[in-house]
């Protein structure tokens, strides 16, 4: 396929079971911009099992026309179908722009769209905006824990990007009324092996509002009940280093860094965390950082307020030891 045959915005509407991601609209606000700006086209797509659940929530962002599959098991994420059906769609109407948000199941998706229409991605972008000469997509990627913005571009067809949530504003657009196309053919063949979806939810706080966290590193991994305690005790919220979380000591909605949580705690207490750039990315805009560890060059100690050289098993249970727990 040539170059040329790749034209206009395509952005991916995220839903699961007719909720829509709120960051897909997000993106048609910014791309909106450009679109009129540069004269192009928005090509939005669905995959849903009811389009008339949501319709109503995702016709008047911009876009100009909506392409839509029906399928049941488009009710909910599955990477196997999603991804063989979004190539499908892509590879029909051929947007050379094409944009998913960076959520945990368009991340997912965005991956393997990317290798089987064997192009590139740019990750987590940040802003969006064209090139007036070459007409590339121009988009900012954080890097280094958010130390830095690189600006990116692809060069290869489709130019895709997942987008950060939170970055652009969705606006309404009831002046353009969008072409409603069903692609749902293109997809009634496909199947899957998983059928059966259950959901377990735990009510878990959001860390993100605590103003007082301890935060286990991989040092505390021989004894995580104990950093649980002793949060307890002192009234604190629990939360982990990625090492943890990868390693299924801790849910990954417990993990803070870049791709984790950012906290903005009056206090953190940081145990046995060596200070990596994406760790120290979640914590920034904390108030007060206390960190324990016994390498007393680990780079955790200039982001500390209070950095304490020591074992932290030995620190940690004295301190429960001397606050009676
Ligand atoms: C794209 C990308 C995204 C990432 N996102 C995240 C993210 O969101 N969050 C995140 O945390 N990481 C993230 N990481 C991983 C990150 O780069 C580090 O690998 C990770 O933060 C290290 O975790 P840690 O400090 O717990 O472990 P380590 O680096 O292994 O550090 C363990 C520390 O514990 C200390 N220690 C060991 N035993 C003791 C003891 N008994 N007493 C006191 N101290 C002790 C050691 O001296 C060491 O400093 C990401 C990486 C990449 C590439």
């Amino acid at each position: 396929m040539s170059r040329e045959e790749w034209r206009g915005f395509g952005v991916f509407i995220e839903q699961d079971e007719g909720v829509v991601e709120e960051t897909s609209l997000e993106i048609l606000g910014r791309i909106r911009e450009l679109a009129d700006k540069y004269n192009i086209k928005i090509t939005s797509f669905v995959l849903t099992d009811d389009i008339n659940r949501i319709i109503d929530k995702i016709r008047y962002y911009g876009s100009d026309e909506i392409v839509y599959a029906e399928n049941s098991l488009f009710k909910t994420y599955l990477s196997d179908v999603f991804s063989t059906a979004l190539y499908r769609l892509v590879s029909k109407y051929r947007p050379r722009y094409l944009l998913l948000p960076a959520t945990r199941n368009s991340r997912d998706l965005a991956g393997r769209l990317a290798i089987m229409l064997r192009t590139c991605l740019l990750a987590h972008v940040i802003s969006i905006d064209i090139d007036p000469e070459t007409m590339r997509m121009n988009a900012a990627v954080p890097g280094f824990g958010g130390n830095i913005a690189a600006v990116c571009e692809c060069v290869t067809m489709p130019e895709m990007a997942t987008v950060s949530p939170g970055v652009f504003t969705p606006k309404i657009r009831k002046d353009i009324e969008p072409k409603l196309i069903n692609e749902s053919d293109l997809t009634k063949d496909l199947k899957t092996s998983m059928r059966k979806i259950s959901r377990t939810s735990v009510a878990r706080p959001d860390i993100s509002r605590s103003e007082k966290i301890v935060v286990a590193g991989a040092g505390c991994i021989k004894d995580l009940e104990l950093i649980k305690r002793f949060a307890k005790i002192i009234g604190a919220e629990y939360a982990v280093t990625r090492p943890v979380a990868d390693a299924g000591l801790a849910p990954r909605d417990l993990q803070v860094g870049s791709t984790g949580i950012s906290l903005k705690s009056k206090l953190v207490i940081v145990l046995g965390a060596s200070g990596a750039p994406h760790f120290v990315s979640g914590i920034r805009d904390c108030g007060t950082v206390v960190s324990v560890n016994i390498d007393p060059d680990a780079p955790i100690k200039d982001f500390s307020d209070l950095f304490v050289v020591g074992d932290l098993y030995d620190i940690v249970k004295k301190l429960i030891d001397r606050l009676g727990g």
